[in-house]
């Protein structure tokens, strides 16, 4: 018998937030990636990302993700990949493109993998914080190939909706996060190359 495969989002992540919670704005919804990402920090849970789905209109809370990768010996476990599965468990569907619009609000770029994850995800939106660049220059954490032109890609995603781009929301704050987990010397857990970050 092979072993099953469950992901948990780390208790405290209940006890800081509720299902279908409004939050209004994309400052609001980006702050809650934020938080997500640093109380990932505080309380040893994982990396420093953190993500969620939201229903564009309203600003309904979907589901919450952060970053498992290292506790849930799982490479895949990245804060978008984790909300983008929870959400399809709440809505009850692989496809969280054919109801109520949805977007996924990231404390930084996502990674090719993640990439790839919103692409087939359905979310007709994709909200970034930090840009991939700060992430391997403050942190190390590697990004993988991304294409050149994957906002376009997502954009133009025929036959699929198109995916809209959005870059730079609180890029500053969601830097210092990436910021404070290297200087707590936090894991770089790259494959076939982890290491603490000093
Ligand atoms: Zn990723």
């Amino acid at each position: 018998m092979f072993p099953k495969v469950t992901l948990e989002l780390p208790a405290w992540v209940s006890e800081i937030m509720e299902p279908g919670r409004i939050y209004e704005t994309q400052k609001l919804r980006m702050e809650l990636a934020i938080k997500l990402a640093s109380e990932n920090i505080r309380h040893q849970t994982g990396g420093p990302f953190g993500a969620a789905i939201f229903e564009i209109e309203t600003g309904k809370l979907i589901a919450p993700g952060v970053n498992i990768v290292v506790p849930g010996k799982c490479s895949v476990a990245h804060a978008e990949a984790v909300a983008i599965m929870i959400a399809e468990q709440v809505i009850g569907s692989f496809d969280l493109g054919s109801g109520t619009p949805l977007e996924l609000v990231t404390s930084s770029q996502p990674c090719i993998q993640c990439f790839g994850m919103t692409h087939w995800s359905g979310v007709r939106r994709l909200v970034i914080g930090a840009t991939g660049e700060d992430v391997e220059n403050l942190t190390g954490f590697d990004e993988g190939p991304l294409p050149q032109d994957w906002k376009k890609a997502l954009a133009n995603r025929d036959p699929l909706p198109p995916c809209e781009v959005i870059t730079g929301v609180l890029q500053h704050e969601s830097c210092l996060v990436l910021q404070e987990y290297k200087d707590g010397g936090g894991l770089i857990y790259n494959a076939g190359s982890t290491k603490p970050a000093k």
